[in-house]
């Protein structure tokens, strides 16, 4: 909506003129006034005490990102803290879910109100705005919120508690239970210049996802774990866990069980998914890419590099890889499987060394591709490995690569495994 529309609406609720009604929301436009509280601002001026009428009490389904103001009556779900940047200076805000009889809703808390999760809270003149595709309540400035007369009961459980296959990114307030199955530490160029972080993998019986901890802390690097206040993001296209200052990690007692093998999928499925963590994908390698074989990189930043040039870095002395990028296709889909040095030496039946001699006696460095293509075009693997969908197209990167067993009992019963 334009500034005239608004001025248009406005005037005609209020009956005054709107010519009028546009300077006044123009002067406050020029003072950075969102547009909703300038609305509200105006109202006021004209005597129409907008708090009753203009703010409607609305239950969390009906509630859509154009709403611009609502007040709402919900139980606190989760509520997690988290450090911003915002005008140069460091903000905690609180993010979590609200929910009623009716539905969820995620929300930020600017103004500290430190919502407890249980607690039914009542909240006049939250903002609504969209967040992730779906409306999100914003408690600022012009918020209230006060403890509600009496407790809702919702179909939902407080306090955040979930399994890791039922996260997804955006989740906050979360916490988990879980065992560090891999842990190594990185300096980044975080927002404070370098700083020292924890990343890795962690379990549980449903599902293994990767976890950055952003306040590395001794108990996130072994054994089992309760994280408290952890959020959730989209990393390579999966849910990352992330601890941050505001995170509480305590040892457990008991060691938490993890899901054995990654979980089988289709092709089709796995990349409508948008990424897997850890999938198990089979089907036949219908060609092998270029690039692939004994390759060379650039020896500043890794990229495979051709005729000796790097797009970033130039002309480069280039470092002998071995790498295949494989496309799988199993009816429903295709994906391009990359094999590290490790699995292509498996199938190629030799590492660098005699990839390097194979292309000298040939003198041509491509008859290492050819062999590789040779031996896996036309025939069916089982791969596990991480699965990424974005701009670059669907690749799994795999840590294993295994041609299928032709007993016609296990193929029975792997079918019946799969996951739609
Ligand atoms: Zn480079």
């Amino acid at each position: 909506m334009s500034l005239q529309d608004h001025a248009e609406e406005l005037a005609s609720d209020l009956g005054v003129d709107t010519a009028e009604v546009r300077s006044e929301l123009e002067t406050l436009d020029k003072y950075d006034v969102p547009i909703d509280e300038a609305k509200q601002t105006v109202r006021r001026r004209y005597g129409d005490d907008g708090d009753d009428g203009a703010v409607p009490s609305k239950d969390l389904a009906a509630i859509t990102a154009e709403d611009g103001s609502v007040s709402t009556t919900a139980v606190v779900l989760t509520a997690g803290k988290r450090s911003i940047q915002y005008g140069g200076d460091t903000h905690v805000i609180q993010e979590g879910e609200l929910a009623d009889e009716t539905g969820r809703i995620s929300y930020t808390d600017w103004e500290g109100f430190d919502l407890d999760p249980g607690a039914t809270v009542q909240i006049g003149n939250a903002n609504t705005r969209e967040w992730d595709g779906a409306p999100e309540l914003n408690l600022g400035e012009g918020t209230t919120v006060e403890p509600a007369e009496e407790s809702l009961s919702v179909p939902y459980e407080p306090g955040g508690e979930a399994a890791l296959a039922d996260l997804e990114p955006g989740d906050r307030g979360v916490t988990v239970e879980v065992r560090v199955l891999e842990a190594e530490s990185r300096t980044i160029d975080g927002r404070d210049g370098e700083t020292e972080i924890t990343s890795g993998v962690v379990g549980d019986e449903t599902a293994r996802l990767p976890f950055t901890d952003w306040e590395p802390r001794p108990e996130l690097r072994e054994g089992s774990v309760r994280i408290e206040n952890a959020y959730v993001r989209e990393f390579r296209g999966v849910p990352s866990v992330n601890a941050s200052e505001f995170s509480t990690v305590t040892p457990l007692d008991r060691t938490v069980e993890v899901s054995g093998s990654a979980e089988r999928r289709l092709i089709r499925a796995a990349v409508e998914a948008g990424g897997l963590f850890d999938v198990e994908l089979v089907g036949s390698v219908v060609a092998v890419r270029d690039g692939s074989g004994l390759i060379e990189r650039c020896p500043e930043c890794g990229r495979v590099i051709d005729g000796g040039q790097c797009r970033s870095h130039g002309a480069v002395e280039g470092e002998d890889d071995l790498r295949v990028k494989a496309i799988l296709d199993d009816g429903t889909g295709t994906v391009t499987a990359i094999l590290d040095a490790e699995l292509t030496a498996d199938i190629y039946g030799g590492g660098l060394e005699a990839a390097r001699e194979h292309a000298r006696d040939a003198m041509d460095r491509s008859v290492v591709a050819e062999e590789i293509r040779d031996r896996i075009v036309g025939r069916e693997f089982r791969v596990q490995g991480s699965l990424t969908v974005d701009e670059y197209g669907a690749n799994l990167t795999a840590t294993s690569f295994a041609e299928r067993t032709d007993d016609p009992a296990v193929r029975a019963r792997e079918l019946l495994e799969v996951t739609e």
